[in-house]
């Protein structure tokens, strides 16, 4: 029996109808992020594992749990990158950008890869567009950084989002209120599952936005990070917020939002979407500032701050509303025993850059015409023996039904 393939659970494969929406996607970005100054990166999609250990975190779910981890031939331990922060920062060391340009704003758009549980809205492989800016400490770029992905969304036509803020603090900060909220968890450690009670361990402030039933009430009793911060973090958190409502973006404080990954530090946050496609994947984009990874990470003591959005939910909210324009060629070449000559000038019109479609099946004159109505082409010509003795052909706009004769010499001038 034949052997049937399909893509690998939680892996899509996105075909020429949909692709469509994403090169529109793509193209947004471009415009967007460029007009706000930021320039591509495009990095590996395999890193060594050690990267995103040190700079995601051992201890977080996405490099803990959710990793493609494996060794290569030459037995090296390396991953799919699960993210695309550790990847830049490596590439913004290596590369000693801090030597050349004081303030580099990156963006970058490509596959994830994260073991996870498939639902609507999360995936294994995935699509993030994200930014990063190396260089500058001050809370404008945060706010600088908020303002992008809203211009991007607006321009996308997605507007029902909302802003949620918080502040991790400093190193120091969130050292101390690890501790805080170990002790706080410990006294309540009997209702804890081993997970969580490793979590607890290793990472206790993370328990802090567990979706677990049994800690609902006690993350509501639980110590908040906001009536902690140190003074220089709650100045640049105060700062922020004063230049968002300068700009007219709105948010709300999330004393909880404590993200995923472990470089964070001050500035957190997240633009959600309510919207029933997304089910419970409405978070569209996920961010903050993370002034410590790149020395973490062997670097440079240079701040940086980011976000990264999931394109995959971008679609699906805009998949619902959105058509693409359909791009047809400009013109269809049916042949009606034209021949050789029929093939010469489908060559010759192409080289001369020309959008032109034939059907190289051949067939009926009529099941020509009809692949050209399919293929939403512009203008039709029926090349026969009578046409290329005449030199002279019927040039039909498919649109308005029209036609009229030229000189099959003026076909390319006309059509430019
Ligand atoms: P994170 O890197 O976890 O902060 O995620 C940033 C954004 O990427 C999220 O807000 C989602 O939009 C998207 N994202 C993260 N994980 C997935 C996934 N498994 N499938 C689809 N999108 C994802």
């Amino acid at each position: 029996m034949k052997q049937k393939f399909c893509s690998l659970r939680g892996m899509r494969d996105i075909l020429p109808g949909e692709s469509a929406l994403w090169q529109q996607l793509e193209g947004v970005a471009r415009e967007v992020f460029g007009r706000f100054g930021f320039e591509e990166i495009r990095t590996p999609i395999v890193e060594e594992t050690a990267l995103f250990e040190r700079g995601v975190g051992e201890d977080t779910e996405v490099v803990g749990k959710e990793m493609y981890q494996f060794l290569d031939k030459g037995g090296r331990d390396i991953s799919l990158r699960p993210e695309g922060t550790a990847s830049a920062a490596r590439a913004y060391i290596e590369h000693a950008v801090h030597q050349k340009e004081p303030v580099s704003k990156w963006f970058y758009t490509g596959p994830m890869f994260r073991y996870e549980r498939m639902k609507t809205g999360r995936y294994r492989q995935f699509h993030q567009l994200g930014a990063e800016v190396f260089g500058i400490a001050e809370p404008k770029q945060d706010a600088e950084l908020i303002e992008l992905a809203f211009a991007f969304l607006k321009k996308l036509g997605i507007e029902n989002v909302r802003l949620e803020l918080n502040s991790l603090g400093d190193a120091d900060c969130r050292r101390r209120f690890s501790e805080k909220t170990r002790a706080y968890f410990s006294t309540h450690r009997h209702v804890l599952t081993e997970e969580l009670q490793k979590t607890l361990e290793r990472n206790p402030i993370r328990l802090l936005d567990s979706k677990e039933e049994v800690m609902a009430p006690l993350i509501a009793a639980a110590p908040v990070l906001l009536e902690h911060l140190d003074e220089a973090s709650l100045e640049h958190f105060e700062e922020l917020q004063r230049l968002l409502r300068l700009s007219a973006v709105e948010f709300t404080l999330n004393p909880r939002l404590v993200r995923g990954l472990d470089y964070y530090a001050r500035t957190a946050f997240e633009i959600v979407a309510d919207d029933a496609l997304l089910g419970t994947a409405s978070t569209l984009c996920g961010g903050g500032r993370y002034d410590g990874l790149l020395e973490q990470l062997g670097g440079p003591c240079v701040p940086a701050v980011g976000f990264a959005m999931g394109l995959e939910r971008l679609c699906l909210l805009l998949g619902a509303n959105t058509q693409p324009e359909p791009r047809g060629p400009l013109l269809f070449l049916a042949d009606a025993g034209g021949g050789d000559e029929a093939w010469k000038l489908l060559s010759r019109l192409r080289k001369g850059g020309l959008a032109v479609e034939a059907d190289l099946r051949g067939g009926s004159v009529k099941s020509q015409l009809k692949r050209a109505h399919k293929l939403g082409a512009q203008y039709c010509i029926v090349l026969g023996e009578a046409e290329l003795q005449t030199g002279r052909a019927k040039l039909k706009d498919m649109r308005s039904s029209t036609e009229r004769e030229i000189a099959l010499e003026e076909l390319e001038g006309i059509l430019r």
